[in-house]
C-alpha cells in the first residue's frame, strides 16, 4: 500500500523516502528534521512556496495562496493557526470568481483614525482574465471576501492606481505591489 507524506503529500514508496528510513514515519525526509520531527510550519511553508515559484513560475503572492491552499488539504497542517484568515502572513486571499475576476487582498500595515476607533485597511488588486479592465490596485477599509465586498471595497478605495493590460502590466503590477506595500 503506498502512503503519502502527511506534510507535502509525497509518496512514500520506500523506508529512504520516510523520514530516518523508519517506515513507521508518516512523514518524508524532506518535511522532517535530523530527529524525525515535523518542521516548523514557517519553514515548511517558505520551502513549498518557493517551490510553486520556481517550479509554475508563480508571484510570490499567488504562490502563498497556493501553498495555503494546499497545505489546508495535509493532515500534518490543517489545522494549524498559520493558515487561518488574520496569520502573519500578509497575503490573505487570492481567488477566482467565475474565472472572470481575480483579486488579491493584502492587510496593510497602517490603519485609518477615526473619532471613536481606528479602522484596518487593505491593500487590494484586481484582475480580469479577459483583458478588457485595467489591473487596480487600491488601499481599502473593506475586508473582500466575495463580489458584493469586492465591489464595495473598490467603491470605498482611496488611492486608486490602475495598470492597463499590456506586455508590461506583470512588471508594473509587481511595481504597485511594492510602491503598495
Ligand atoms: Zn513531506
Amino acid at each position: 500500500m503506498t502512503t503519502n507524506c502527511e506534510s507535502c503529500g509525497m509518496p512514500l514508496l520506500e523506508a529512504a523516502d520516510h523520514a530516518l528510513g523508519d517506515l513507521a514515519n508518516p512523514l518524508c525526509q524532506h518535511c522532517t528534521d535530523e530527529v524525525g520531527q515535523l518542521q516548523p510550519f514557517q519553514e515548511r511553508f517558505e520551502r513549498m512556496s518557493r517551490w510553486a515559484m520556481r517550479q509554475d513560475g508563480l508571484e510570490r503572492p499567488a504562490a502563498e495562496a497556493r501553498t495555503r491552499q494546499y497545505m489546508l488539504g495535509m493532515p500534518a497542517w490543517k489545522d494549524h493557526p498559520g493558515l487561518r484568515t488574520g496569520d502573519p502572513y500578509p497575503y490573505l486571499r487570492l481567488r477566482l470568481d467565475r474565472c472572470r475576476e481575480v483579486w488579491l487582498l493584502a492587510k496593510a500595515p497602517f490603519q485609518v483614525d477615526l473619532p471613536d476607533s481606528p479602522v484596518d485597511m487593505f491593500v487590494l488588486l484586481t484582475n480580469t482574465h479577459d483583458g478588457s479592465g485595467a489591473v487596480t490596485a487600491c488601499a481599502t477599509p473593506v475586508r473582500v471576501v466575495c463580489m458584493n465586498t469586492l465591489r464595495a471595497a473598490l467603491g470605498r478605495a482611496q488611492a486608486t492606481y490602475k495598470i492597463r493590460h499590456t506586455s508590461g502590466a506583470q512588471a508594473k503590477l509587481a511595481e504597485a505591489q511594492r510602491v503598495l506595500a
